[in-house]
């Protein structure tokens, strides 16, 4: 970390402030110039906080030279992380993993129904929601408990791992117990009790991107789930709040090389919410898979037209079966396979 000191700054201040820094156990090295004063802090500084340090009148500018977060960081762990969800491995060489599923659990018939497409089609783990953040409280909540338990009679029909989403705390050992992949939508990716509570499961973390979070915000709650004691965190860009209109949210696709260069985790990417139309899933998917993304996470739905959420983002199973087809050759193009 740079601190740029007033020049102004009288001797004693700078002299404590400088005693401050090395009582918190940090190397100082001063750079004594014309115009500014400038201290190198050398240690672990992710414990301070630049804005209190700012407060200071005396301090003209804090800068960070590393990154915010640690566990994440791929400087700290240079190799990529492989998080193991139910026996199959996510990242690293690992095949990419394509998750297909309703965004909504109807009913046991209906999610097994759309688990065994989802199966021939090629898929390898089911996604559905059994707690539903709506935006209008008018909207389908979903089945709660009930719908996890469909979720877990179709995993036992078909042997695909499930992905639910966590959206309270009090749920927390009904996912520990039932579901695979325990995902953390994209409006709780800021719920820091809900991300420390998830450092407790045993499950791996599906954690989604805030729809207006920066990466570096996303990455900050990734390293929360992590320093809560959970390691296994999967990240899963859903697009982006912009000014566009023609689609639902704008895919940030560039943050899959980011979070490669970034991180160590795992990323997959969600078509159907980045997009909102299932018209454009397959092209965003192949892109996806084009730039080096470790799965996708498809909202599929056998009859769309009356889903009770997102149906105009689901893919019909045989639309789903063409997408993981043509996954194939971009995933070997990439000296990467489809699971
Ligand atoms: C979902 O997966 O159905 C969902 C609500 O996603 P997001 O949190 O990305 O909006
Ligand atoms: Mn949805």
């Amino acid at each position: 970390m740079i601190i740029t000191l007033k020049k102004e700054a009288p001797e004693k201040e700078v002299e404590k402030i400088r005693k401050n820094f090395e009582d918190k156990g940090l190397r100082v090295n001063m750079i004594l110039g014309e115009e500014f004063n400038v201290f190198g802090l050398v240690g672990d500084t992710a414990h301070l906080d630049d804005r209190a340090i700012m407060a200071n009148e005396w301090v003209e500018n804090v800068q960070r030279v590393s990154a915010p977060y640690k566990l994440a960081n791929r400087m700290f762990h240079p190799e990529d992380s492989v998080v193991d969800v139910a026996g199959i491995p996510v990242g690293g060489k690992s095949p990419i993993v394509i998750i297909g599923g309703p965004c909504s659990v109807e009913s046991e018939e209906q999610v097994t129904r759309i688990a065994e497409e989802v199966k021939d089609a090629g898929g390898c783990m089911l996604r559905g929601g059994a707690y539903k953040p709506r935006t209008s409280p008018y909207a389908f909540q979903g089945l709660g408990y009930e719908g996890i338990l469909d979720m877990v009679a179709a995993r036992k029909k078909t042997g695909l791992p499930i992905v639910s989403e966590l959206m309270s705390i009090d749920k927390l050992d009904e996912f520990e117990e039932n579901v695979d992949l325990v995902q953390i939508g994209a409006r709780n990716m800021q719920n820091y009790d809900l991300l420390k509570a998830c450092g407790k499961l045993s499950k791996p973390v599906l954690l989604k991107r805030g729809m207006s979070a920066t990466i570096e915000e996303w990455i900050m709650s990734a390293e929360y789930i992590m320093a809560s004691g959970n390691p296994n965190v999967i990240l899963c860009e859903r697009g982006i709040r912009t000014f566009e209109k023609y689609t639902r949210n704008t895919l940030d696709l560039a943050v899959v090389p980011i979070i490669k260069e970034k991180t160590h985790l795992p990323i997959i990417i969600d078509p159907s919410h980045a997009t909102g139309d299932w018209k454009y899933v397959e092209a965003v998917s192949l892109a996806a898979i084009a730039a080096g993304c470790d799965g996708l996470i498809v909202e599929v739905h056998d009859h769309p037209e009356s889903a009770w959420s997102d149906g105009a983002q689901s893919l019909k199973p045989l639309k789903f079966k063409h997408l993981v087809d043509r996954a194939r050759p971009i995933a070997e193009a990439v000296e990467r396979s489809v699971r």
